[in-house]
């Protein structure tokens, strides 16, 4: 049974364009150095372009001599010099076949600190290394950092050299889509920035993605497109796999004519650039359309070959189809001994084959799994850190709330104890008036009955003394009608102040009418009063009185606290004498009669 149309074992086709990338790469660092190298032949930087240059245009040991002869210089050279000389060395091993020994020196670089585009030459280089040398998870590693780098198509040459990676590694683990929006980009990129070389490479790759999918149309556009460009930069080996790769898809159009021109060009355009890989590639592609034709002699002879080159590159797809074909020539004469030996080794390699394929998937899930993972960990700490912010600002609030309310709190207590105070102050206000005469500031005549029931009982229990006096203004209503109220009153208040400075502070002094005082002298008998009631006659007769002061004299009636009386009975006694004083001519004292 033939084996044709695009199964999976395709998917290796591609494996020889990673040779290719390799050589791109380093095409890219010569592109660059070259100018630099004519300009300053002799120095460090010259003779490091030097040794780019020579590691695409000649064997490696060539640009490797450079590199020795500069490494003792390698001190005075800058980070970015250094991180250019670890590179081309990396590829050197590389190209030599040291995988192992190139991708440490590129994992080294990586961890120092070098300018992003020799990181993204690093990681690019490297992601192309791990995937030949089937470093799956590791080149996958690669590959997705590279590709998550930001503004990674500032990068041009470079970023369309990874994009084109890209496009054949997503192919390689069953993600054509994925393969072909990278392979888009990539070719945007190169047109944009007009490189024949990229776009040839990044046109293969897009052929052969697009051939694994069935669309055989947009494949054959992409290869055509392509071989025009790498016809262009004259590169046989790409050129040659397009057209081997175009013959095979005009097979499988039923082109069989035009498949096996296309191959008679092809093998020995590929045997020129003696690239094993690509050769038994391009034999296994033109065996698929003689053993359609039954040239059973033809598929030996192009199989045949490419057996050891296939085991060797460990191409286990390759190798099952090859011996899948050669078991059906072998039935076919009738060889059957030889056909299961064919069909056991076809057997075998499609395990390993298998077994690679599973590796590769399993490495490309792995690192797309983490990649995941670690996004999902990072919205999870973006998350925790929005709460942490959200707390932080709760707690904030509160302290501002508390703050608030502490403040709020002492205005609070503040205002309660001002309005307190001035309640108490009011109230103490009120209290006075309630207890005295606004006019006169003495005591009023509610407060001074009460005042004098006290002292009568102080005095009793004391076994003391205690008289009062009545005083009244004398024809007080002429004053006023003759001075005027406001008069009368400052009359009425000078009256106050000369009674409080004769009777002094031990004595209680009532207004208890509107012109009647009364002056109660604790520990005083009628005497005493008697003589203060006539110093006090004498002052406002003299030394007191003011020249603009109407002429003022009182009348007053005096009486001592018997012993059983009572405070009112001793008033009613004094108001009879002040009322004598009055009808015998006023401006004098009388003393009560005793009970
Ligand atoms: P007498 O010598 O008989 O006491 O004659 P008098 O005019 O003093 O007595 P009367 O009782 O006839 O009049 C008292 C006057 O006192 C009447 C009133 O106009 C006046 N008077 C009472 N209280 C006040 C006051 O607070 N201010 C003023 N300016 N006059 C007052
Ligand atoms: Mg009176
Ligand atoms: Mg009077």
């Amino acid at each position: 049974m033939a084996s044709s149309g695009p199964t999976t074992s395709d998917a290796v086709s591609g494996r020889c364009l990673i040779i290719a990338i390799l050589v791109t790469l380093l095409g890219v660092t010569g592109t660059l150095a070259a100018p630099w190298a004519r300009a300053s032949q002799g120095d460090f930087e010259a003779r490091l372009n030097e040794a780019a240059e020579l590691n695409i245009t000649a064997p490696w040991r060539e640009s490797q001599a450079v590199l020795d002869e500069l490494r003792p210089r390698l001190a005075e050279a800058t980070i970015e010099q250094r991180a250019r000389f670890e590179l081309i060395e990396a590829r050197n091993l590389i190209l030599a076949g040291d995988f192992e020994a190139g991708l440490a020196r590129i994992d080294q670089l990586l961890e120092q600190p070098i300018p992003t585009a020799q990181v993204l030459r690093a990681r690019t280089l490297g992601a192309n290394a791990a995937i030949v040398s089937r470093r799956y998870n590791r080149g996958f590693e690669l590959l997705n950092a590279a590709l998550a780098m930001p503004g990674l198509e500032q990068y041009e040459q470079l970023a369309s050299e990874l994009l084109s990676l890209a496009s054949y590694a997503y192919a390689l683990v069953g993600q054509p889509e994925l393969g072909l929006e990278y392979g888009y980009r990539a070719i945007d990129l190169a047109r944009e920035h007009d490189t024949e070389r990229g776009l040839c490479v990044v046109q293969q790759r897009m052929g052969f993605n697009n051939k694994i999918i069935g669309r055989y149309e947009q494949a054959r556009h992409h290869y055509e497109s392509g071989l025009e460009a790498c016809e262009d930069t004259n590169d046989e080996l790409v050129s040659g796999i397009i057209q081997y790769s175009l013959a095979d898809l005009l097979r499988l159009d039923g082109d069989l004519e035009g498949a096996r021109a296309l191959f008679e060009q092809a093998l020995p355009r590929m045997e020129a650039t003696g690239f094993p890989n690509g050769i038994a590639e391009a034999r296994l592609y033109w065996a698929r359309l003689e053993n359609e034709l039954g040239n059973d002699e033809k598929v030996t002879e192009l199989v045949t070959p490419a057996l050891s080159a296939f085991t060797e590159s460990q191409a286990w797809d390759y190798l099952a189809e090859a011996h899948q074909l050669l078991g059906e020539v072998a039935i076919r004469a009738g060889r059957h001994a030889e056909a299961l030996e064919h069909f056991e080794a076809r057997l075998a390699a499609n395990q390993e084959f298998q077994d690679l394929d599973r590796n590769r998937r399993l490495a490309y899930l792995e690192v797309e799994f983490d990649t995941r993972f670690k996004e999902q960990e990072i919205e999870l700490l973006r998350e925790q850190t929005r709460v942490a912010q959200l707390e932080a600002e709760t707690q904030r609030q509160n302290a501002r709330l508390r703050w608030i309310s502490v403040i709020f709190g002492l205005l609070l207590i503040l205002a309660l104890a001002l309005w307190l105070a001035r309640a108490l102050r009011e109230r103490r206000h009120f209290h006075r008036l309630s207890q005295t005469d606004g006019l006169t500031e003495l005591y009023n005549h509610t407060r001074f009955f009460e005042l004098l029931e006290e002292a009568a009982a102080r005095v009793r229990r004391d076994g003391k003394e205690l008289s009062i006096v009545l005083a009244d203004i004398d024809h007080f209503k002429q004053v006023n009608d003759r001075f005027g109220h406001l008069v009368g009153d400052e009359v009425l208040r000078h009256t106050s102040r000369v009674l409080k400075e004769v009777f002094g502070p031990s004595a209680l002094i009532g207004r208890i009418g509107g012109e009647e005082f009364a002056i109660a002298l604790p520990d005083a008998g009628l005497s005493e009063a008697a003589e203060r009631v006539e110093q006090l006659r004498k002052r406002l007769a003299g030394a007191d009185r003011r020249r603009t002061d109407p002429p003022v004299t009182l009348s007053f009636g005096l009486a001592r606290l018997e012993t059983g009386e009572s405070p009112e009975e001793m008033r009613i006694r004094a108001d009879e004498a002040l009322y004598r004083a009055k009808n015998s001519g006023r401006n004098r004292a009388e003393f009560a009669q005793s009970t």
